[in-house]
């Protein structure tokens, strides 16, 4: 089975947090990393018990819900909170910061950035990760499931060799059995 990297593991750990998401405008998460333990995690939604915006609808103002607290603000804050000290840290988003959110990440003394998806990415943040020294880098959500892709469930095998032996009973041909089950193991072959 293939290992997961750690860049992988730490953007699966926000796509987690992110289904969390109160806010159904933008469902991110984020999760803030140091020394390869993870610190803290948020992800977009309401003050500690306030209305959520998927019950209520969204309070808008200027275009934007003025409800919603961004996941890496979340996460920030949460290290505010609980006394958990963010510099020199990395974050893990799943979608590309805003400027309110860029900012905050770079006065945290975060170092690094990685973002799964990109959104909007706007040049004003983009300039000013780039002012701070914030190492930015793009690690696509595709990568966290290649594993799921590579390592076939139990029940999936059992559905194809019930394919199989239907087959066997409508009374395909052994060598086209033969065929069909070389195709299926090339197919699905584990990764090694
Ligand atoms: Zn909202
Ligand atoms: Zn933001």
């Amino acid at each position: 089975m293939k290992r997961l990297s750690w860049d992988q593991y730490f953007m699966a750990q926000s796509h987690l947090l992110a289904s969390r998401s109160t806010c159904t405008r933008l469902i991110v998460g984020a999760t803030i990393v140091r020394d390869k333990r993870i610190i803290a995690g948020g992800y977009n939604g309401s003050i500690s018990g306030g209305v959520h915006c998927n019950d209520e609808g969204c309070y808008m103002i200027d275009g934007h819900c003025a409800r919603t607290i961004h996941a890496e603000m979340n996460a920030i804050l949460q290290c505010a909170k609980f006394g958990e000290s963010t510099d020199g840290a990395e974050i893990y988003v799943t979608h590309f910061p805003c400027v309110q959110c860029c900012k905050a990440i770079i006065q945290a003394g975060i170092q690094s950035v990685y973002y799964a998806n990109d959104y909007k990415n706007h040049p004003y943040a983009v300039e000013l990760f780039q002012m701070a020294n914030v190492k930015v880098k793009k690690v696509p959500f595709e990568d966290v499931f290649e594993l799921k892709e590579d390592s076939l469930s139990g029940k999936q095998i059992a559905y194809i060799k019930e394919l199989f032996t239907r087959l066997e009973e409508n009374g395909t041909g052994k060598e086209e059995l033969q065929e069909l089950h070389d195709q299926a193991e090339r197919l699905f072959k584990r990764g090694s």
